[in-house]
């Protein structure tokens, strides 16, 4: 696809995989909108992107009312929608599960199901023609077992099989999932305390994903001629210099 001038949005795109998407993005030519919850950072993240044109929005992905204006305002303003990235999400942090607090893993199912889920319909329905593809950031813990954070591993498993779903109706869009191991990412370092931090601790010393290692193959989903719905991106356990790419 050609990218150059269209616009890529990408959720969560102030910090870890989906900053290193948007400059990777960013660098192929196309105008990227940061769309994070953490507004300041977003501004700066843009800020910083090669080329010129992008923008910074503060939304909260678990407000279905905040993504529909922002696509409302792309759609406005005429925006070529090239690409959506939905690489917000959070983990459940605090104590281990079932102590876990309940309003804490809402948001998660939220932030992680419902924004991924919203957005990517919104992208569906986006009102301009051209070629437009949704690259869904899950995680290998929504396929295989991971940090003890089952609420986390109940969005990601969700947002595989969601993903799947949509690819195999007949919407037309094109929609794709990647699934990384670990990323060496803040995510890691907000994750938890108690049975999850021990459990991070042992593995964290450990040689892991970059979050640029993550933003190659989605990359190659949007501006390449990567195939598959869904990619799973992991570090080869004979060789960690090496990244390998599958479809699950
Ligand atoms: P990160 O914390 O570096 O980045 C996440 C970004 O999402 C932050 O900028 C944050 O402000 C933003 N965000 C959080 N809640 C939001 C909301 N409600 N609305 C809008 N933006 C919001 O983490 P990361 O590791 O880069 O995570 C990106 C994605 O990758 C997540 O979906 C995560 O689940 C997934 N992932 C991470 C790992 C890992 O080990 N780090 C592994 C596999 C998958």
């Amino acid at each position: 696809m050609d990218v150059t001038g269209r616009t890529a949005v990408v959720t969560g795109g102030a910090s870890g995989i989906g900053r290193a998407t948007a400059e990777s993005l960013a660098g192929a030519g196309m105008t990227v909108v940061l769309a994070d919850v953490d507004g300041e950072a977003a501004q700066k993240a843009a800020a910083a992107l090669p080329g010129q044109g992008h923008q910074a929005v503060e939304i909260d992905v678990s407000d279905p009312g905040s993504l529909e204006t922002l696509f409302g305002m792309l759609a406005s303003a005429e925006r070529d929608l090239a690409a959506v990235v939905n690489a917000a999400g959070i983990m459940t942090g605090g104590d281990t599960w079932p102590g876990s607090d309940l309003t804490r893993m809402h948001r998660v199912l939220a932030v992680n199901g419902g924004g991924a889920l919203v957005s990517t319909t919104l992208a569906a329905r986006y009102p301009l023609p051209g070629d437009r593809v949704v690259v869904n950031v899950g995680s290998a813990a929504g396929v295989r077992l991971l940090p003890p954070d089952p609420t986390y591993a109940f969005t990601k498993a969700g947002l595989l099989h969601f993903t799947r779903s949509v690819a195999a109706g007949a919407s037309g869009l094109r929609v794709n999932i990647v699934v990384p191991g670990m990323v060496r990412t803040p995510l890691l370092e907000t994750s938890g305390r108690d049975g999850v931090a021990d459990w991070l601790a042992k593995r964290v010393a450990g040689p892991l994903l970059t979050p640029e290692q993550v933003a190659a193959p989605i990359h190659d989903l949007v501006v390449g001629n990567a195939h598959g719905v869904a990619l799973s991106i992991e570090l080869d356990p004979e060789d960690s210099s090496r990244v390998v790419v599958t479809e699950l």
